[in-house]
């Protein structure tokens, strides 16, 4: 795994900060010139997040060491390119229609971007993929279940991409907790090239924290660790997480897949409707007569969905997030009006 760090990254003597250096317990801090009094948040917060992890360890049955936290999984992503990929050098492989994400870091990162299409059931190509990938490949994006398309990839076929890729193989899973599916977290002890992507954005319901989350071999969370800002997370998002993760999301994930079923049985019900795609995550794609019209439509009708049109593989398509049973039949009842337009 290391020879595929770049080499500045590799010799970098990362910043030391005062809660770096001593973190045992004292009875008076004056090292960090931090303001006395206190304000509730006057000290700065634990920069690798113990206590956090330490719950997220159990939860996930992942060592702490495993572990990285960050802002949202934007931050995994972006620490990933300023660890592996020297720009213009190396290049990033993805699959589309999958999520943007990676292609703006890639972007940012002038990092370019081979792209290799799913197949006509949104699986990797595993041939194609191989084809392409040179020592230059530094990271291979599955996401998995897919965004837009909802499919999980089939699980033999990422195990395979990771055993045979060069790089880092990156599968991320933000909505693996609806899906009838194991974590490849289980695997991060087995391959030091994978890197597994969750995030309590989804499921958990805590889009507004920013909490993202990479689970990994040990050598590549410590180079996470050295690059990353050294208090990524505030004290605020570290306790009020650490709070939260008491609560269950299994009300929530029960609750969005029965409505999940019974927004996609009557959805079938309207002609314009010509696809549903099979979902495994907490949203729809469906494939309809005219996109661009049904989504101008139920934006005057104040209902706001994703058109995907205009991705590759996706023609005609809209997604659609499940919502409240009452926000799926405000949805509902509005497209009955537009097919008696
Ligand atoms: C929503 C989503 C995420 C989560 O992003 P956060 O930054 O953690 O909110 C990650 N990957 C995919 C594919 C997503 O759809």
């Amino acid at each position: 795994m290391e020879h595929l760090v770049r080499p500045n990254i590799r010799e970098l003597k990362p910043y030391s900060s005062a809660r770096h250096e001593y973190s045992g317990h004292a009875s008076v801090y004056l090292d960090a010139n931090e303001n006395p009094f206190p304000t509730g948040h006057n000290r700065y917060p634990d920069p690798l997040q113990f206590d956090l992890k330490n719950k997220i360890s159990s939860i996930k049955k992942v060592e702490i060491g495993q572990i990285f936290l960050g802002n949202g999984s934007d931050e995994p992503i972006d620490l990933l390119f300023r660890i592996f990929c020297q720009p213009i050098e190396d290049h990033v492989l993805v699959l589309p229609p999958t999520y943007g994400m990676y292609e703006v870091a890639a972007q940012i990162h002038d990092t370019p971007i081979i792209s290799i299409s799913l197949n006509k059931e949104f699986q990797p190509d595993y041939d194609k993929i191989m084809e392409k990938a040179s020592p230059h490949s530094k990271i291979l994006f599955l996401c998995s279940p897919n965004n837009p398309t909802g499919n999980l990839l089939n699980p033999l076929t990422v195990e395979r991409l990771i055993q045979s890729f060069p790089g880092i193989v990156v599968v991320d899973e933000a909505y693996i907790d609806f899906a009838a599916s194991s974590s490849f977290t289980s695997k991060i002890k087995e391959y030091p090239n994978l890197v597994v992507l969750q995030t309590l954005s989804k499921a958990w319901g805590l889009a507004g924290l920013r909490l993202g989350m990479a689970f990994a071999h040990p050598s590549i969370i410590n180079f996470m660790n050295r690059v990353k800002a050294p208090y990524n997370l505030s004290s605020l998002t570290q306790s009020t997480v650490l709070d939260l993760l008491d609560q269950s999301p299994a009300p929530y994930i029960q609750s969005i897949l029965a409505e999940r079923v019974f927004l996609e049985d009557r959805l079938m019900s309207f002609s314009f409707v010509k696809k549903i795609y099979p979902s495994q995550a907490n949203f729809l794609l469906v494939q309809c007569a005219d996109a661009n019209r049904l989504y101008n439509y139920l934006l005057s009708q104040g209902i706001v969905i994703r058109n995907r049109s205009s991705v590759p593989g996706c023609s005609n398509c809209i997604r659609i997030t499940v919502g409240t049973k009452e926000e799926n039949q405000f949805l509902l009842k509005a497209l009955d009006k537009f097919t008696q337009l």
